[in-house]
């Protein structure tokens, strides 16, 4: 029940994840993963890149779909209270790309690109996040036909993450490790740094993660 309140709690949160051994410190922590697989079922999000896609194509890792989804948050037309994300916002890309009369009838293109090429297979976490879809209902689970029409929906700015279980964990985590490790999305190749190189470490991180502590040295 806790794990589960975390999970909802921290949904929002974009995940970037790796199982690395490096060791550094960032002001009074100091890291080292333990593969504790912790973070892997913390419902942190792994956002799908283009690249990752490419990669997986190349290995000829076509069955991976299954484990992608739109981010119900990027086809939501107005977010959830103070977690809207407007820069994940397709409909606000739109609004802001085209002309009144254009932009509804690109977002009519985009609905129908978005139903006639993923698979509804029913409704996410209990969020309620709707979406101008609104037949779906709330937090639809889309799951891209095949990686095409991944490559589609970034061109028009969709958000495509994970598909994790219920309860925050990753279809890819087995017995506490990544079963994709050496191709793994990019986002987790670099967590729990961000882009700048900087820890992560805010406090719930710090609380789940196994290979996190105050530097004491
Ligand atoms: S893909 Fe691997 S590293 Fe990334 S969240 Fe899943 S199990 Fe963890
Ligand atoms: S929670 Fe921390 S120690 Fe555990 S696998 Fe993730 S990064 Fe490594």
């Amino acid at each position: 029940m806790n794990n589960q309140i975390i999970f909802l709690d921290k949904i929002f949160f974009y995940f970037f994840l790796a199982m690395n051994n490096r060791e550094r410190k960032d002001k009074e922590f100091k890291y080292k993963c333990i593969q504790c697989g912790n973070c892997c079922r913390a419902g942190y999000e792994v956002v799908i890149e283009k690249e990752d896609i490419e990669r997986w194509i190349k290995l000829e890792k076509s069955d991976y779909v299954q484990f992608i989804q739109i981010d119900p948050k990027c086809i939501s037309p107005t977010g959830l209270g103070g977690y809207h994300i407007e820069e994940i916002n397709t409909l606000k890309r739109i609004e802001e790309k085209y002309k009144k009369n254009e932009a509804i009838e690109k977002l009519e293109e985009l609905k129908d690109f978005i139903l006639n090429n993923h698979i509804y297979i029913g409704k996410g976490s209990p969020l309620p996040i709707y979406t101008f879809l609104p037949d779906l209902g709330r937090t639809p689970i889309l799951i891209p036909k095949n990686f095409q029409v991944i490559f589609e929906g970034l061109e028009w700015g969709l958000v495509y993450t994970l598909k994790f279980e219920l309860g925050g964990y990753c279809p890819f985590l087995n017995e506490n490790l990544c079963s994709i490790h050496k191709i793994k999305p990019n986002v987790c190749r670099s967590f729990p740094y961000n882009n700048k190189g900087e820890l992560k470490i805010d406090e719930y991180f710090i609380k789940i993660c196994k290979g996190i502590s105050k530097d004491s040295s």
